[in-house]
């Protein structure tokens, strides 16, 4: 015995019990872990196995009986005090290999372990019931909040629609886009709480597109205008009229970046543009990028722009208003529906919002189309034929992306585009871009992706960015045998 617990030695201050025991399943080795946690002194060694695993082991007269098995398995067991009270252990059974009358029982107390997961368990039900309370909460008094507030928006329309004089009406017309001001924060919260709650669920179905996008505008163009701002929308050709998805949602999230896009610019423009960047059977990705020329977000901020309840900082809030849960919502929006959002920006210069999103595609064939404020609709790939198949050239072929006339044109306009770029002659630029991405819509979609990052910058009017974009754009088109171009 001396000479066993010498050469094992080390394994005397394991943490985990160990017991070695023959093959009358007699106990000849307890280390510490094993006798302090198992209750015994010195004298746990001369007792039996199944003293201690009295459910795994039966002692009989040739030693022992067990259904356990001896090996790397790992197996549950319940480990008896000397004291007769039990806890469970993880442990593992090993023959010794050099003496086949010895064995070695290694084995865990797991019972804090079963009370840590017990516990978790628990604190998770509690979390779901708090969830389930709050959010019904939220549910109760967002409706609470709602019908006064439609009260008052009812009654102020009857008022305006008998007619007051132009003091009053002003005054009327204030609380009006308060209450509506106030709808929409409801609309907000609630929003935010089921999606919280996980209670979210989208309504897909099929639209039709380019209405949607009439609406959004509609909802904006009075406010963009009236404070001297342009307004540019531009929908690829490639995105059918009618699609399916969740129309009101799409909506949602245009309203915000729109709103916002309005809120924190007061001079320049606002562009919104939304292209087909991928299809995969009857699915499609669509790509939309909402640009503004505002006070831009410092870069240290934009991490911080998809949380729930944060502004940017505390004086914007007291300027500009709002809750700071349009992002996040818009956030979850789109990943609800297989995308992403994100926002590129400069302090002083403007932000980017862009966010993609899966769509169910109908067969409706294809619609050009583009329009800018003021200045009606016009067809998108009338513009592209325009300035690119001046040589008589098939337009069918120009627009097949890697036809021979495709690449042609596409070479012209990127070194148009890039010597406007070198004149800083910016509206020009933003021309002959126009052209490369109509001619790449049906390039793959990193492509697709490069030529809408370089129009991003050429909006931005930034020069380093521009050179940096379109060498991305060059190099993809390099990588797939197009054209070539030096800076
Ligand atoms: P809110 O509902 O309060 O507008 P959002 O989540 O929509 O909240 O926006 C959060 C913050 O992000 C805004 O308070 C603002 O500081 C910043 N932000 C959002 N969009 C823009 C933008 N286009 N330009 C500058 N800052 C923006």
């Amino acid at each position: 015995m001396e000479q066993r617990e010498e050469s094992i030695f080390p394994i005397e201050e394991a943490l985990e019990m160990i017991l070695v025991f023959d093959h009358a399943g007699k106990i000849s080795y307890a280390n510490a872990a094993a006798r302090q946690k198992l209750g015994y002194d010195n004298d746990l060694c001369k007792r039996h196995i199944s003293d201690v695993f009295p459910n795994a082991f039966r002692a009989v007269e040739k030693g022992f009986e067990t259904d356990c098995t001896f090996g790397n398995e790992l197996q549950n067991l319940v480990a008896y005090r000397k004291n007769l009270t039990c806890f469970p252990v993880e442990a593992r059974l090993v023959q010794d290999a050099a003496d086949f009358g010895m064995y070695i029982c290694m084995a865990n107390d797991i019972l804090e372990k079963e009370f840590l997961s017990r516990e978790i368990d628990r604190i998770k039900q509690e979390a779901k019931q708090a969830m389930k309370v709050k959010s019904e909460f939220v549910a109760n008094v967002t409706h609470e909040l709602r019908t006064p507030v439609n009260g008052v928006l009812g009654n102020i329309r009857e008022l305006l629609e008998r007619g007051t004089d132009e003091e009053t009406e002003k005054s009327l017309r204030l609380v009006e886009r308060c209450c509506n001001d106030m709808n929409k924060i409801i609309n907000n919260i609630l929003d935010f709480s089921k999606l919280e709650a996980g209670k979210f669920t989208l309504e897909p179905r099929r639209f039709h597109f380019r209405n949607m996008l009439d609406y959004v505008r509609a909802n904006h163009i009075n406010r963009i205008t009236e404070k001297g701002l342009g307004f540019f929308m531009t929908v690829s050709p490639q995105i059918p009229e009618y699609v399916i998805g969740d129309e009101l949602r799409i909506v949602q999230i245009l309203n915000n970046l729109l709103s916002n896009a309005q809120k924190f610019t007061s001079w320049g423009k606002i562009t919104l543009e939304a292209v087909r960047t991928a299809q995969v059977n009857d699915r499609m990705e669509l790509f939309f990028i909402v640009s503004d020329t505002g006070i831009g977000i410092d870069k240290g901020d934009r991490d911080k722009l998809f949380q729930s309840f944060s502004q940017v900082d505390a004086s914007i809030s007291r300027k500009y208003g709002g809750t700071g849960l349009g992002l996040n919502i818009c956030k979850q929006l789109a990943e609800l529906m297989g995308g992403q959002i994100e926002v590129e920006s400069e302090k002083n210069k403007g932000s980017t919002f862009s966010f993609s999103i899966w769509v169910g595609a109908c067969e409706d064939g294809e619609t050009a189309w583009q329009q800018d404020d003021g200045k009606g609709v016009s067809s998108a790939m009338g513009a592209m034929l325009h300035t690119t198949g001046e040589n008589g050239e098939n337009p069918e072929n120009i627009r097949k992306y890697g036809t021979p006339e495709n690449r042609e044109n596409l070479k012209k306009n990127l070194s148009k585009l890039i010597l406007s770029v070198e004149m800083e002659n910016w509206e020009k630029a933003e021309m002959f871009m126009e052209t490369v991405r109509q001619l790449t819509e049906e390039a793959p979609r990193e492509v697709k992706r490069a030529a809408l990052k370089l129009k991003m910058a050429i909006q931005k009017e930034n020069y380093e960015k521009v050179t940096a974009e379109f060498e991305e754009l060059n190099n993809f088109l390099q990588s797939e045998g197009e054209v070539s171009h030096g800076l």
